[in-house]
């Protein structure tokens, strides 16, 4: 198995201001995790920018252009009440995005099996013309595009199971049955979308909300009994993970209690429907998480569930 990591720079010097959950520490915390000797095999790379063209399958050049207006010279400028940019912001999406296309590049390919996109900013709140929930642009969607358009993917699926349901990335794929989303989610919660009874013009969109308390074994329930039956019917030729872990217990935002152990339990079951049906092809982009102990933990769980280990 090969396993791909990509990182950048960037992504520590985009913030957010004082106190903001989303902040550079989080990758700091994934980084000093993924030092130990289980990881010596893992194959670290720089995320590059993304091409334009990779960005403007999602999101329209108005929109992009209107983030570059936005991002200020010094200080903040807040695009809503927690979404916000300083000086280094454009750079970190771009890296993110651009981590997001090439780790899909390398496993369509094949010369991956799996990958782990550790970037900030997140992408699963952002709308097609609009920033939201510490989002800018929408990572995974710009992934399942770029797997369509640069490598020929039919049907592409993302799972995610990030506490918030992420409600950019359904409105993305809505009408389009040739995108599967599954999203495991507390609700009722932020952003208030997610209900079972939202399925897509082409009810390739399954959703599956946990009441706030839910432990590991209602997750792995909602997994087992309601998204991989879809999803191996699916039949998809890549899985995206939109992968947040602050579903974590310990987690300050989150009203769920997953430990690192079932992230590594969902992300094996994952592997299993790819192996059968995608020749095991896996990319996996970090959202959220903001207990830096639980992220930490489980993000290491996670990568080497993606490891095959
Ligand atoms: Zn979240």
């Amino acid at each position: 198995m090969k396993t791909l990591l990509f990182t950048h720079a960037s992504g520590l010097e985009h913030e957010m201001g004082p106190g903001h959950p989303e902040r550079p520490d989080r990758l700091r915390a994934i980084e000093r995790e993924l030092e130990a000797e289980t990881f010596q095999y893992l194959t670290r790379l720089d995320a590059p920018r993304a091409a334009a063209t990779a960005l403007l399958r999602v999101h329209p050049e108005s929109y992009l252009a209107a983030l570059e207006e936005a991002q200020p010279r010094e200080a903040y400028a807040a695009l809503d009440s927690d979404t916000v940019m300083c000086p280094k912001t454009l750079e970190a999406i771009w890296r993110a995005a651009g981590g997001a296309v090439a780790a899909v590049d390398e496993v369509m390919r094949g010369e991956a099996d799996t990958a782990f996109v550790a970037t900030r900013p997140p992408g699963h709140h952002a709308g097609v013309r609009n920033p939201m929930g510490f989002c800018f642009v929408n990572n995974v969607a710009i992934a399942a595009r770029h797997a369509q358009a640069a490598h020929g993917a039919e049907r592409v699926a993302i799972v995610d199971f990030d506490v918030h349901h992420g409600n950019g990335t359904q409105d993305i794929f809505w009408a389009d049955g040739s995108v599967m989303f599954c999203s495991t989610h507390q609700a009722p919660f932020y952003p208030g979308t997610g209900g079972p009874n939202e399925t897509g013009e082409h009810d390739t969109i399954v959703n599956a909300p946990l009441r706030a308390g839910a432990a590991g074994d209602a997750f792995q329930e909602a997994l087992v009994d309601r998204i991989l039956p879809r999803l191996r019917d699916f039949g998809p030729d890549l899985i995206l993970i939109s992968a947040g872990f602050d579903a974590h217990e310990r987690d300050p935002l989150g009203g769920l209690r997953f430990n690192a152990q079932d992230f590594s339990e969902a992300t094996k079951r994952l592997m299993d429907v790819a192996d059968r049906k995608c020749g095991g092809r896996v990319v996996s982009l970090l959202e959220g998480g903001y207990d830096l102990e639980g992220l930490g933990t489980s993000v290491a769980a996670h990568v080497k569930a993606l490891m095959g280990a």
